[in-house]
């Protein structure tokens, strides 16, 4: 079970968790169909560090930018894709305060 360190919530386990793709891969803006095409759906199966979306579905809704080890599934780190809004409140560091919340 991987646990993710979410910059909004705190860690958290994967369960709340649900992978969004190959944080590596960009569209090319002038593509030929093929090569959209294989944007989309060519994925590589790489050995080592990876950076992958990931989707806080059961917390705060950020997509998160997270590298991971494939073989390993250490984390090296995850970051917001986006930069953190300094207007949004920080989540409580205080578990207490988290429990029943259901978000
Ligand atoms: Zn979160």
């Amino acid at each position: 079970l991987l646990r993710i360190d979410c910059p909004w919530c705190g860690t958290r386990d994967e369960t709340e968790f649900r992978y969004r793709g190959d944080a590596s891969v960009s569209r090319p803006a002038d593509a030929s169909p093929s090569d959209a095409a294989a944007a989309v759906y060519e994925r590589a199966n790489p050995l080592g560090w990876h950076r992958e979306y990931w989707l806080h579905a059961g917390g705060c809704r950020q997509v998160l930018v997270v590298e991971r080890h494939t073989l390993t599934h250490a984390i090296q780190s995850v970051a917001p894709v986006a930069p953190l809004d300094s207007s949004v409140p920080a989540p409580s560091a205080d578990p207490a305060d988290r429990e029943g919340g259901g978000a």
